[in-house]
């Protein structure tokens, strides 16, 4: 058997960090092909995920230079998890091992070595584990692992402080792509192919050029959207809620019974406006959820392709 390990990385408006991402990637790569761990025909694929400045040409320029770059070019933006699978379901033919990560190398690329290691010794998905966010700010710290919480809260099961730095063999990528879901949400569903599976630690580090491309924003996008398709916790807690709500609602009826032959009918304005808009609101927000799993199932039926790849550049020879 070959050993031909691909490294896929999504880019999205990156060329301040492109030259020394190739760089380093690069090195490690020369340097796992001379211990021979890894066969001569790996390669370093970026994906361009529609960036608006000069990313795709300085691919093309590092494909020209030296044939261990590729590149995958996608039609236009489409977000850094289908930027992420494109990558992966266009190289599964030509590798043995992939393995993804960000173009920003915060995910240490030290790893690699250890993931190679697993994969050797007969894992199909070693996942790399942050250990500490200690470079990582305050905020970024909170926010990033609340973001784990709540998804596990709701349902969608994640191995915890692990992103898209994944290894991932041949035959665990043709599980993936058995999983036609328009919105696929690579975290939870991978975990779901099974297979041998095994951890990696490291430290997260800076980014050392640019800016971050995952405001909170997008990150609670991320959690809705990977929330409300992996699982349907959501609509379930609003069935227990509506149940809640129904048995306090007897209460409230005895309540206003006694009242009514007390003869005291008058007050409880205030209760009444109170729960007025309480029940509205959570009527409101309920809509809302069940709305949300309407829209993905309107997304789904329609089926739209996840990308479409303008070019694949790749030279396979020796
Ligand atoms: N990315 C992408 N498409 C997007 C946004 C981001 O391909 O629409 C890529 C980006 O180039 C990077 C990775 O996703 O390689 C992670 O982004 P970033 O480092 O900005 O996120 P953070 O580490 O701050 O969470
Ligand atoms: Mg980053």
């Amino acid at each position: 058997m070959e050993n031909v390990l691909y490294l896929v990385i999504p880019c999205y408006n990156e060329e301040e960090v492109l030259p020394e991402t190739s760089t380093r990637l690069q090195k490690k790569m020369t340097d796992l092909i001379g211990r021979k761990k890894i066969d001569q025909k790996s390669r370093i694929i970026f994906v361009n995920d529609g960036s608006k400045d000069k990313t795709w040409k300085l691919i093309e320029e590092l494909h020209q230079k030296d044939k261990i770059f590729g590149g995958i070019n996608l039609s236009r933006n489409r977000g850094h998890q289908n930027a992420l699978l494109a990558g992966l379901m266009t190289v599964k033919e030509h590798a043995d091992m992939v393995i993804s990560m960000d173009a920003d190398l915060q995910d240490d690329i030290k790893a690699i070595d250890e993931m190679v290691d697993k994969y050797l010794d007969g894992t199909d998905i070693v996942y790399g584990v942050r250990s500490s966010r200690q470079k990582d700010t305050f905020f970024k710290k909170a926010t990033a692992e609340g973001f784990y919480k709540m998804m596990n809260a709701m349902g969608a099961n994640t191995v915890f402080n692990h992103a898209d730095y994944r290894l991932m063999s041949r035959r665990a990528l043709e599980g993936l792509a058995q999983y036609g879901e328009v919105n696929l949400f690579l975290r939870g569903v991978v975990p779901m192919i099974g297979y041998n599976t095994d951890v990696v630690y490291y430290e997260r580090g800076e980014r050392f050029a640019g800016e971050s491309k995952y405001p909170v924003g997008k990150m609670l996008t991320l959690a809705v959207e990977g929330v409300t398709s992996l699982s349907t916790k959501p609509i379930r807690m609003i069935t227990g809620l509506g149940f809640f709500i129904f048995i306090v609602s007897i209460g409230m009826l005895i309540y206003s019974l006694v009242r009514h032959f007390i003869g005291a009918t008058i007050v409880g304005w205030t209760t009444l406006m109170v729960s007025v808009w309480a029940i509205g609101g959570l009527i409101l927000l309920s809509l809302g959820v069940v709305g949300e799993y309407i829209g993905k199932i309107y997304l789904e039926t329609k089926a739209r392709p996840r990308f479409i790849i303008e070019q694949f550049l790749n030279d396979e020879k020796e």
